[in-house]
């Protein structure tokens, strides 16, 4: 057979996965200890054969975890469970014909589908284009780019980050205390008009503040965009930057909203509390590309992963026929953890704040103990 006939062979699966992210691991995880539901097909589809814990990668910046540290091994998750992978980016989806297509020119039908692939970056759309521009999404290709800049100890010396939110933040300290970075890299935080850390409480924001004055890193409450060249925010330049990081949050997938699935204003697929589509009962979502209709959600790894479990419940229900039970009912508040990147930690939880090398201590046993949690799955432990 030819590899182009190979290409346009169907796949047919009982019940589809787009998207190795945070909470389609603990799907894996529920199938590796049960079986998957009634013997079903059960296929993949995801473009990297790992997943990447985008909470390590500031640590991995300041040399406190190895590259490998913070990796969860799908292909091995997917094996164990009996799943077949499919090693592709979806990049259209039919509801109704419950087929989605690939970038390499796969169709594959499904009965059930589930989505979890994240947003995507839109840091070029806010910013313009620039070569000295590189996003955090997809988070894979961002710690190789900046893994290869480290080993040429070149274009490091002056960085600018867009972004105030928790990652524009933690990626600033992680930056600043670069690993093996001789002299340390200047670091400029362009919050954008929002300012430091939007949502979060005051003594969170003053803390955090604080920290980054006592480091050295210049903040500017401004949106930072590029013009004819020159990286300007609040009307002032902040040239020379070597390189230019987008933190800027996330965008919806344009196949989401093309495809004619409920969607937010955004264009994230429009979930209920049992994160099932509204208009198409037989699609599921979780993590960045959902969006709740019953209550607002940060887009947050926190959430992806604590409604993991609960969308492998509800995908064994619609499996068997059943209508799905359980519910993600997030907490009031949710904790994060910031490292900043010089041995210490500063923790938020609504109102409450915190910092110290025991805060750094938490975050690294939480952190840890969640990937070894999928590295016994796939070790048979
Ligand atoms: C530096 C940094 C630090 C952060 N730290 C924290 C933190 O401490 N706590 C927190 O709650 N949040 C944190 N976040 C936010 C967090 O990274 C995201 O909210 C989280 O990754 C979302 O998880 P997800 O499962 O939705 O998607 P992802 O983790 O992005 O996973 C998506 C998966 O889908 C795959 N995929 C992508 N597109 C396609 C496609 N078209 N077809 C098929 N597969 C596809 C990807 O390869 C990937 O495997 C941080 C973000 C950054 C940038």
């Amino acid at each position: 057979m030819t590899d182009e006939k190979a290409r346009s062979r169907r796949i047919d699966a009982d019940v589809l996965l787009v998207g190795g992210g945070h909470a389609h691991v603990a799907v894996l995880a529920d199938w590796i200890r049960r079986g998957v539901p009634g013997g079903a097909r059960a296929v993949l589809l995801t473009p990297e054969p790992a997943l990447r814990y985008s909470g390590m990668v500031p640590g991995w910046l300041a040399g406190q975890h190895a590259a490998g540290d913070g990796l969860v091994d799908l292909a091995a998750l997917a094996a164990r469970a009996g799943v077949e992978l499919l090693l592709d980016r979806c990049v259209a989806l039919d509801p109704e014909a419950r087929a989605v297509t690939t970038a390499g020119g796969r169709a594959v039908a499904f009965n059930i589908a589930s989505f979890d692939t994240g947003g995507e970056a839109r840091g070029a759309a806010l910013l313009g284009e620039d070569p000295r521009l590189i996003e955090v999404r997809p988070i894979g290709a961002f710690v190789e780019r900046l893994a290869a800049l480290r080993a040429s100890r070149q274009g490091l010396a002056r960085v600018v980050i867009a972004g105030g939110g928790a990652g524009g933040v933690e990626l600033a300290f992680g930056l600043r205390n670069l690993a093996g970075a001789a002299p340390r890299p200047e670091v400029t935080l362009a919050t954008g008009s929002g300012g430091l850390l939007p949502g979060f409480a005051d003594a969170v924001r003053a803390r955090v503040a604080r920290a980054l004055a006592r480091q050295g890193i210049a903040v500017v409450a401004a949106d930072a965009a590029f013009a004819r060249g020159t990286l300007m925010a609040g009307g002032r330049s902040l040239e020379p930057a070597d390189l230019v990081v987008a933190a800027t949050g996330s965008a919806a997938p344009g196949w989401v909203r093309a495809s004619g699935i409920a969607t937010d204003a955004g264009g994230f697929l429009s979930v209920d509390a049992h994160h099932r589509s509204p208009s198409h009962p037989h699609i599921f979502a979780a993590g960045d590309v959902a969006a709740r209709t019953d209550r607002p959600l940060a887009h947050a790894g926190v959430h992806a992963v604590f409604a993991g479990p609960v969308l492998a419940a509800n995908l064994r229900k619609a499996l068997a026929g059943e209508a799905p039970q359980a519910a993600y009912r997030p907490r009031r508040h949710s904790l994060y953890l910031m490292n900043t990147g010089d041995g210490s930690a500063i923790l938020s939880y609504g109102p409450l704040s915190a910092q110290g090398s025991w805060v750094l201590a938490l975050k690294h046993r939480i952190d840890k103990a969640w990937i070894a949690k999928y590295a016994a799955l796939v070790r048979g432990a």
